[in-house]
């Protein structure tokens, strides 16, 4: 089992007090208290108090408009994620920051769940934005439950936060670990094959289909390393390690532009001086990266 070096986005760090979610008075109450806080995200971004984004900008007051999710309380306080719009109010003094930039400015030491409570706000935020209306009717939905279901107003129809998962994996043979490119990738990244997974599948033979879809690399035994959330916009990273049982790399070029297979010292060489716009690694923050470590690890 690996359990070293939790994810990013991981670890939430409040109790979410699920059997309040019912409770529309207390929440009420919660969110009109001066003791709450509140997380104040704009177009995908969050109110930050340092540009770096460091540390979030906690407001002591719910805007005026829009959608309150209940994140959960710690040490009795109650916090609160919300939407709000350019006009809402004067945000000078805090910075709108995408959840990359503060994943990426936050070190693997330093993060202590404050990346995965500002990605859970996001998701669900996020959610209700895409979620107006309902599936089965098409007329309008309403927030319920401090911000986790939607109800149809018309047809009753219940609605909950979706997730998306993914999976993602490093594909073995012999000394050597499978690593491949997308055209949207930064130059010269490689990194782990990854895709969502389908209907029916489990998560061996998502692994599977994938990589062979991709690669042309047939995979045999997998096992689970560990998960992320990625709050882009509501995927649950999949972390798997996998054996090939071909080595003869035949990309599909709607998904791939190159594929490899890379050893050891390659990837440590590439670790050590952060590689060039040939070949260089995911950022430090991704799963991929975790999987890379777990892989080293292994004798
Ligand atoms: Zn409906």
């Amino acid at each position: 089992m690996y359990f070293e070096n939790s994810c990013i986005f991981g670890e939430f760090p409040l109790d979410p007090c699920d059997h309040l979610r019912r409770n529309e008075e207390e929440l009420e109450k919660r969110s009109a208290s001066k003791s709450s806080r509140f997380l104040y995200y704009r177009n995908g971004e969050v109110l930050m108090e340092d540009e770096a984004g460091l540390i979030p900008k906690f407001i002591s007051h719910a805007p005026h408009n829009g959608i309150l999710i209940f994140l959960g309380e710690q040490a009795g306080r109650s916090y609160f994620a919300c939407s709000v719009d350019q006009s809402e109010e004067d945000f000078s003094g805090g910075y709108f920051l995408d959840l990359r930039t503060i994943a990426r400015n936050t070190s693997e030491n330093e993060f202590s769940g404050i990346p995965s409570l500002l990605a859970r706000g996001k998701m669900v935020l996020d959610w209700h934005d895409r979620n107006r209306f309902c599936a089965n009717c098409g007329l309008q939905n309403e927030s319920g439950r401090g911000g986790y279901i939607r109800h149809c107003t018309s047809c009753k129809k219940e609605y909950f936060p979706r997730i998306d998962p993914v999976v993602i994996m490093m594909i073995i043979w012999k000394d050597k670990c499978l690593l491949g490119r997308s055209a949207h990738f930064k130059p010269g990244v490689y990194s782990a094959l990854a895709g969502f997974m389908e209907q029916g599948e489990t998560i061996e033979e998502a692994v599977r289909r994938e990589v062979l879809e991709e690669s042309g690399i047939r995979v045999g035994h997998v096992d689970y390393v560990k998960s992320q959330p990625w709050p882009f916009p509501s995927t649950l990273m999949i972390g798997a390690i996998g054996e090939a049982l071909n080595n003869h790399i035949d990309i599909d070029s709607d998904e791939l532009e190159d594929a490899g297979w890379f050893d050891k010292n390659q990837i440590r060489e590439v670790l050590k001086t952060g590689g060039n716009d040939k070949f260089r690694l995911p950022e430090k923050f991704a799963i991929a990266r975790h999987l890379l470590d777990y892989w080293l690890r292994q004798a």
